[in-house]
């Protein structure tokens, strides 16, 4: 069975427990949940059970073990996320407004995330790779984005595979240097996974054909659009396949497209057909908006089966 390996930030999500305009008064708290969207998709890649790794770094405390522990009970091969001596495992306070949008407090900037870089446990996880999942969000310094490049070329080298979810606010596109960086990981990408909005950021055109048009015309091989409530679409040369969403109540939407990802990239490794990979990753992302907590969201199969049984 294929490897498949992510690098990027693990961190802590915190909720409050009652919808809100934000923090500034004493409210009541849950978690702390394990989360960070390379973190979710490399847990729903070993839920499928499915050989997979992840190159991270966490803060010597309880919010790093409490990841640590969840995605190595999971199945994910941890060797490469390093514990570092003085910076904290980062953490995002999420709290619901009345209108259903979110409110964060990040302490992320300053964390282990940002320490993460080449080691030597990195370069073994990545010589035994078959395919790298990229994130862009997780392309917040240097050492990150030339480890994931490097990364990249030498699984290629080796006849693998790599896929990009570009899991990008516009906002932080407009930040120097990010539509380089985003520009040079498209041109190693094999499988781009962007959201209804993100795939508009990176093509000049009016509409989905067009824009699928010309980055399938850059090389990439197959896109998938993921479209929230709307389901998700497959494009590949002369090939579109749509499958729609599974109507479910939404309770948390944080962590959808990560475990969507998670479970498409799987099925696409293990040579299912397009239409059956999007149905499980519906699924997948149906599943993870149902639950509370960005990781808590992942599914094993035997709950991805029961989930399409019950909405055939
Ligand atoms: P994220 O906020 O995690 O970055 P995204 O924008 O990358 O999300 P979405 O399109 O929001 O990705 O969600 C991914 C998939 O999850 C969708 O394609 C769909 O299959 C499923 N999904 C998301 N929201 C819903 C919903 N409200 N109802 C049913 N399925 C949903
Ligand atoms: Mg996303």
């Amino acid at each position: 069975m294929k490897k498949i390996i992510t690098i990027g930030e693990i961190l802590v999500e915190i909720m409050a427990t009652e919808p809100g305009d934000g923090f500034l008064e004493a409210i009541s708290l849950v978690g702390p949940f394990p989360s960070g969207a390379p973190a979710i998709f490399i847990d729903q890649v070993a839920k499928l059970g499915q050989p997979c790794g992840m190159i991270a770094c966490v803060g010597d405390d309880d919010f790093g073990r409490v990841n640590l522990d969840r995605l190595a009970g999971d199945g994910v091969d941890t060797s490469a996320i390093v514990t570092h001596p003085e910076l904290p495992t980062g953490s995002a306070f999420v709290r619901y407004r009345p209108d259903g949008s979110r409110h964060f407090v990040f302490n992320i900037r300053h964390s282990a995330a940002g320490a993460t870089g080449a080691t030597p446990e990195a370069e073994r996880l990545i010589e035994g790779a078959d395919h790298l999942h990229v994130m862009g969000s997780s392309l917040s310094t240097p050492a990150i984005v030339e480890l994931a490049l490097s990364a990249a070329d030498r699984i290629h080298a080796r006849g693998g595979s790599v896929s990009f979810d570009p899991n990008l606010r516009p906002s932080v596109l407009a930040t120097p240097g990010t539509r380089e960086t985003m520009d040079r990981v498209l041109a190693r990408t094999d499988l781009f996974l962007p959201s209804g909005p993100e795939l508009f950021l990176f093509s000049g055109a009016a509409t989905e054909g067009d824009a699928v048009a010309e980055l399938l015309g850059r090389g990439i091989r197959a896109i998938v659009v993921k479209d929230g409530a709307e389901g998700a679409r497959f494009h590949a040369e002369g090939a579109l396949v749509s499958a729609p969403a599974y109507p479910v109540e939404e309770i948390d939407p944080t962590g959808a497209g990560d475990t969507f990802a998670g479970t498409f990239v799987t099925l696409w490794l293990r040579g299912a057909t397009p239409a059956e990979a999007l149905r499980l990753a519906n699924a997948s992302g149906a599943l993870a908006v149902t639950r509370r907590g960005p990781m808590e969201g992942t599914s094993t199969r035997s709950e991805l089966d029961a989930f399409l049984g019950a909405h055939a």
